[in-house]
């Protein structure tokens, strides 16, 4: 079994990478999940696409409603030593969207996916809070549509997002994968240039694929957490 507590102890600077799985805990469903929350006909992908918010906007805004958003989720266990430690010494590359690990104090956070409360209106870029946008999808001052600022399917990440998830990547000794099977892109593809000296090790309910010699931990990332021995900065 990988010594994640001694290679945490260790390391210089960490860097998580970190998927639905962490969110889970705090009663957010992985929208992905097959037979999961949701029965509708429609795709996530298709859901969450720039192509849906441009062509249905109204169809756009109800999936976005209904399964996206948990503003009374807090941060759990995960989200706290994950803080904890990077505030010390390390960074947070997430996918989710979810806001939380920011929610837990975590200072060096990025949030590749962008984040569900953060909104603009698409008329005249002006930032909207979430309540607003919770009961009407439009903006009173003008009637544009108002959208979050997440990562649709269909649009690129911003290249400054891209450059700080590689500086994050590039400044780690140790990388640890929580909670995604690792496999959306160009996420996954962030660790594909790292030092060979780097140690990379994942904490995931499944195996996943990882580059050779990396180190897998199986199991709850819960557990894993709350196990985990955090030393004040
Ligand atoms: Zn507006």
């Amino acid at each position: 079994m990988f010594d994640l507590q001694g290679a945490i102890d260790q390391a210089q600077f960490v860097t998580f990478l970190t998927g639905a799985g962490v969110s889970t805990a705090s009663g957010i469903p992985d929208y992905r999940s097959k037979g999961g929350l949701y029965s509708d006909m429609v795709s996530p992908e298709y859901a969450l696409s720039a192509d849906n918010l441009r062509d249905h906007p109204d169809d756009f805004y109800q999936w976005v409603k209904a399964h996206m958003y948990y503003p009374e989720a807090r941060p759990n266990i995960i989200h706290e030593k994950m803080a904890a430690i990077t505030n010390a010494k390390g960074a947070i590359v997430t996918q989710n969207v979810d806001g939380l690990h920011t929610q837990a104090g975590a200072k060096n956070v990025v949030e590749f996916h962008g984040n569900l409360y953060r909104l603009h209106c698409q008329t005249c870029g002006q930032a909207i809070d979430y309540q607003t946008y919770l009961a009407s999808e439009f903006h009173t001052a003008d009637g544009g549509v108002i959208r979050p600022d997440i990562v649709l399917y269909g649009e690129q990440i911003a290249p400054r997002v891209i450059d700080a998830a590689l500086e994050a990547v590039n400044a780690a000794d140790l990388i640890v994968v929580v909670g995604t099977s690792f496999q959306v892109y160009p996420f996954a593809g962030l660790i594909q240039g790292v030092d060979p000296m780097t140690t990379l090790v994942a904490v995931n309910r499944e195996a996943i694929d990882l580059p050779y010699g990396a180190h897998m931990v199986v199991g709850d990332a819960v557990k894993v957490f709350e196990d985990l021995q955090v030393t004040p900065a």
